[in-house]
């Protein structure tokens, strides 16, 4: 029941703990994002930037979107949510981050066992037979070829691109067995990801959500915290770390 305080206690070191991570925690480091209607969908259009058609029709304005998205990342840097996931992931070794956000600032934060749904946008692979390539960012700004003669893209799921079938596997390995579930700064509108946490509540996890603003999951989770993560996951951890040890 949403408002209820956290039975700590029925967690352990060994507890299987999921943080499932959205759009809000990269917004609180400063990262436009695809529904903010200040980034940059309002001023582009998805279909021309994020979609195979758009990188076939002109390859050289996907590539320098990619290029200023990752130069603005570049600029920013992991939040106080970020870490305390960090801090928390030594409290719970069993656990894992399942992120929708390509910009691999969980791994800058140190974070481990890290699930990127939708892909990383430091990443390259080829267009056709979807092999890694590595590229500096000046390649990165042009485009390259693979050695089957497909072009080098950005590594992240497009529109009307399906999930990775492997990556997807590993993602409901995780929250099958877990035990503790964490939604964190998501909207849970975009599927099949805002079904994750439905899924970790039908197998029994205790399911905690930290978003400021209400979402279709606010109402059903255990325990629903409107603030944000650099707000709400240190005071968590610190909970927990009393709590646990
Ligand atoms: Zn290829």
């Amino acid at each position: 029941m949403p408002g209820s305080s956290i039975p700590i206690h029925k967690f352990t070191s060994s507890s299987e703990v999921v943080f499932f991570t959205g759009a809000g925690i990269s917004s609180e480091s400063g990262i436009s994002t695809f529904r903010d209607p200040e980034g940059y969908w309002a001023k582009h259009d998805p279909m021309q930037l994020a979609s195979r058609q758009g990188f076939k029709a002109d390859p050289q304005l996907v590539l320098s979107w990619y290029g200023d998205r990752r130069e603005s990342i570049r600029g920013s840097f992991p939040n106080a949510g970020h870490l305390a996931i960090t801090n928390f992931q030594k409290l719970f070794p069993h656990s894992v981050v399942i992120t929708q956000n390509v910009d691999g600032l969980h791994f800058e934060a140190g974070n481990e066992r890290v699930i990127e749904l939708h892909g990383n946008i430091h990443r390259h692979k080829c267009l056709e037979c979807g092999t890694s390539i590595k590229l500096d960012e000046a390649q990165a700004r042009t485009l390259n070829f693979c050695t089957c003669g497909g072009s080098v893209r950005p590594d992240v799921i497009w529109f009307g691109e399906r999930l990775s079938m492997e990556i997807l596997n590993q993602a409901h390995a995780a929250i099958e067995s877990c035990d503790l579930f964490f939604s964190i700064g998501t909207s849970t509108q975009i599927y099949p990801a805002a079904q994750l946490p439905f899924d970790a509540q039908r197998h029994g996890a205790y399911v905690i959500e930290i978003n400021p603003d209400l979402t279709p999951l606010s109402s059903q989770v255990d325990l629903s915290i409107r603030e944000l993560a650099g707000t709400a996951l240190p005071k968590l951890y610190e909970e927990f770390y009393a709590g646990l040890s």
